[in-house]
């Protein structure tokens, strides 16, 4: 069933590469006048180099429904990707057109802000690519002690700034503004993707009750948060993520993704997060009080959408560390106890294995089976102990990305198919 998310994720790209800048390229080749015939290449790279940071903006509002076709992490990597080819073409653009002035000190300034973000933004904001580049992921590391998430997110918005010039930039130029098939699509789609952001991040937010924050095991905390029994555009299944953040605390307000560790449709409007104390927001949480106000967003993720998709025979789980607590909340959703389900679930200490009673209650379920290690599994300790048909087999990974990397190369290797194999990473 890989197809279905294949087709999906095929589509979000045909769409955001060529359908978005269509109109826009068809109403202002068809209106510029002759004259600029030879700077017509250049001012049609601008054009689509436009379309693309538009659409970048949409993405990056993370669209709930785009969410569940194509996953998070796809998404920020069309933004992300998409981004820098338009910063490609942008160049083409400024090196193949003339212009003074006012039009041109705006079209500099944005070309150049748009660089250094996007230099910066590689750097800590695109893990699809730091995680592949170990070095880079080092580096990463090392500056993040200095750069925080948060002040990363903020540089990163100054893309924002960048785009908002070139809107101004686009409108000093005569010419341009002459051709009004193409000011309505510019400036139709730049208030569309205005609203969608002011929306997404002013717009209304499911709000609830910290009820319970207790440890968990060391360096991690189990947050039990109560919903309001119809939450305003919370729509939660098995797996998810949300996005929480706690308004009225100093350090607490930005919104921080974290997945569910029960299932949310069974525990009466409550959902518990299992928290490991990493950074800034996360090491405060120990000291947050209850009773506490929170805003929550979501769901997200499409751990639940790729076992609806597979519809497997049997379910193997593998589960290193925190990336565990996904799983958890599958485990404990209803369906998933009446498919055969085998799960491996190692953490570096015993007292870092969470929920050992939960587990121990689980594993009298006749249809599941449960290793649990301390220290890793190795290859054989997976393999033999696979179902002898893989062929209907849907394998869900949940840890670090070297674990579900190596996971997903042995298990291919057994003749797995990689659309059988879902890992959500707890990094963008
Ligand atoms: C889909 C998803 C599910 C997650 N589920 C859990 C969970 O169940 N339990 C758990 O302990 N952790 C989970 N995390 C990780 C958790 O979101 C980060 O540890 C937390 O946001 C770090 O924030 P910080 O300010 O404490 O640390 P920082 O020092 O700011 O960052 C530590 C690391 O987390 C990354 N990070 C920080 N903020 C964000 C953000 N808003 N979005 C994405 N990455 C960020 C940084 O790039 C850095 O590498 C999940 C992450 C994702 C993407």
């Amino acid at each position: 069933m890989l197809k279905r998310h294949n087709f999906a994720l095929g589509l979000a790209w045909l769409t955001v590469l060529f359908l978005v800048p269509l109109p826009f390229l068809q109403t202002v080749s068809t209106g510029l006048p002759a004259i600029y015939n030879d700077q017509r290449q250049a001012i049609l790279y601008g054009t689509i180099a436009y379309a693309w940071m538009l659409a970048a903006i949409y993405l990056s509002t993370r669209p709930r429904w785009l969410d569940r076709l194509i996953g998070l992490p796809e998404m920020y990597m069309i933004h992300g990707l998409v981004s820098i080819a338009a910063i490609a073409l942008a160049y083409l653009h400024k090196t193949g057109t003339t212009s003074e002035g006012w039009t041109k000190t705006t079209g500099d300034w944005a070309f150049n802000l748009f660089l250094a973000v996007m230099l910066y933004s590689l750097i800590f904001l695109a893990s699809w690519l730091t995680s592949r580049i170990p070095p880079l992921a080092q580096l990463k590391t090392w500056l993040e002690k200095v750069f925080h998430h948060e002040f990363n997110v903020w540089v990163h918005r100054l893309n924002l700034v960048a785009t908002v010039l070139v809107f101004i930039h686009v409108l000093l130029i005569s010419y341009i503004r002459a051709i009004i098939p193409f000011m309505a699509w510019f400036l139709g789609a730049s208030v569309l993707v205005a609203g969608s952001y002011l929306w997404a991040k002013l717009g209304p937010r499911a709000a609830g009750e910290l009820v319970a924050n207790v440890p968990l095991a060391p360096n991690l905390q189990e947050l039990t948060i109560r919903l309001p029994r119809r939450p305003r555009g919370l729509d939660l299944y098995p797996g998810d993520f949300i996005f929480l953040s706690f308004p009225e605390l100093v350090g607490l307000s930005e919104p921080h993704p974290f997945s569910l560790a029960n299932d949310p449709q069974a525990d009466g409007h409550r959902i518990r997060l299992a928290i490991r104390g990493d950074g800034d927001f996360t090491r405060l949480l120990a000291a947050v009080p209850v009773p506490q106000a929170v805003q929550v967003q979501g769901g997200y993720g499409r751990y639940h959408a790729f076992l609806q998709e597979q519809r497997p025979a049997h379910v193997v789980m593998i589960a290193g560390g925190t990336g565990v607590v996904p799983l958890l909340s599958l485990l404990a959703a209803p369906p998933a106890p009446a498919v055969p389900t085998t799960v491996f679930y190692n953490a570096s200490t015993v007292a870092s294995m969470l929920y050992p009673d939960q587990f121990t209650a689980w594993e009298k379920r006749p249809a599941l089976t449960v290793y649990r290690r301390v220290g890793r599994f190795s290859d054989d300790d997976v393999l033999s102990r696979l179902p002898a048909d893989l062929h209907d087999v849907a394998v869900l990974i949940g840890g670090p990305a070297v674990m579900a990397r190596h996971w997903i190369k042995v298990l291919t290797q057994q003749g797995i198919g990689r659309g059988q194999i879902y890992y959500e990473a707890f990094t963008w």
